[in-house]
């Protein structure tokens, strides 16, 4: 890989030198850096290489199995894929040995090893990697689900490379209250009561009460991902964010209009208004008193869990107020 042999990224402070005191924003600056100079050696877009980053890292945060990071860089490479199945030596950091073995390994700092820890070295390895399938979204897509193998992962990174795309920027984590707080409305933690309709289920997610047509706002940067009728959930709309959670809004009187699948929405959004719909074929509503119900999904790259809101409501709630005062 003769490409690699010189050092692109030395103007980069080593991080070790850096410290431990980084602020998000420098780093996301670090990261930004190291996507670009990717894109200018590889010509795989820096959204892609980000998102494919953005996604592991938030695997990687839900799981015991993989080690934590210890860059900037989130991309995990399993010692088989990085130093090659067959190369007897899976900690192998020899670029040439790896290669000989068709592992993904590369160097990309230019210091002659290929280190699984090194963000220069992971990034380039894996984008290098994107390359060998071609520079166009359609080959990217097919080089992800060889790697991936999993429709989900890919929806989740195709998800992450619209916003990044869009938005030219890492940090898309603001959020917002999905109620306007100038309404009348009220919620309490209820994560895990039974609940009544449906046989036996727990209540996964807070009802926010409010009255109809109160407005429903997006609590994110995300993707509209579901939006339809269920008859548990009535009128509901899923939204994905870029930290790979889920956003659920169920019951809804009616949704903003032209709101489509595939969507980007941003936080405080208008998506529809609170409703009693659900607990029935399409069109029921009444059944109970007019409440959001709101959930939160996290995906670990293999599976898809819902945790509690409850504290999440309450921290966006809070800015609100902060912000009106
Ligand atoms: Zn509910």
């Amino acid at each position: 890989m003769t490409l690699f042999s010189v050092c692109f990224l030395c103007f980069i402070q080593p991080h070790s030198v850096l410290g431990s005191e980084k602020s998000t924003e420098e780093i996301n600056q670090e990261r930004m850096i190291l996507f670009k100079n990717a894109e200018t050696i590889t010509q795989i877009p820096w959204y892609v290489l980000a998102s494919v980053d953005q996604y592991e890292r938030n695997v990687r945060r839900t799981r015991n199995d993989i080690p934590k990071a210890k860059g900037v860089i989130g991309i995990y490479i399993r010692p088989e894929l990085w130093a090659g199945i067959q190369n007897p030596n899976q900690s192998d950091t020899n670029p040439a040995s790896i290669a000989l073995f068709g592992g993904l390994g590369i160097d990309g700092n230019g210091d002659g090893r290929a280190d699984p820890t090194n963000d220069e070295d992971v990034l380039l390895s894996f984008a290098d990697y994107l390359l060998s399938y071609g520079t166009d979204f359609e080959n990217i897509k097919i080089g992800l689900w060889d790697y991936y193998q999993r429709d989900k992962s890919i929806g989740l990174i195709t998800g992450h490379m619209k916003l990044f795309k869009k938005y030219g920027r890492l940090d898309l984590d603001q959020h917002a209250f999905p109620v306007p707080i100038r309404f009348n409305y009220s919620y309490k933690n209820t994560w895990g009561d039974a609940r009544g309709w449906g046989g036996r289920r727990i209540h996964e997610g807070t009802d926010i009460f409010a009255n109809y047509g109160v407005p429903v706002r997006s609590t994110c940067y995300g993707i509209i991902e579901m939006k339809g009728w269920n008859m548990f959930g009535g009128w509901r709309l899923g939204i994905r964010d870029s930290t790979n959670t889920y956003h659920y809004f169920a019951h809804l009187n009616g949704f903003a209009d032209g709101l489509e699948v595939g969507q980007i929405v941003e936080p405080g959004q208008l998506i529809g208004s609170v409703g009693s719909s659900g607990y029935g074929p399409p069109g029921t509503s009444g059944k109970f008193p007019p409440h959001l119900h709101y959930g939160m999904y996290k995906d670990n790259g293999r599976t898809e869990w819902s945790y509690d809101p409850f504290p999440q409501l309450k921290v966006w709630e809070r800015a609100e107020y902060r912000k009106r005062k």
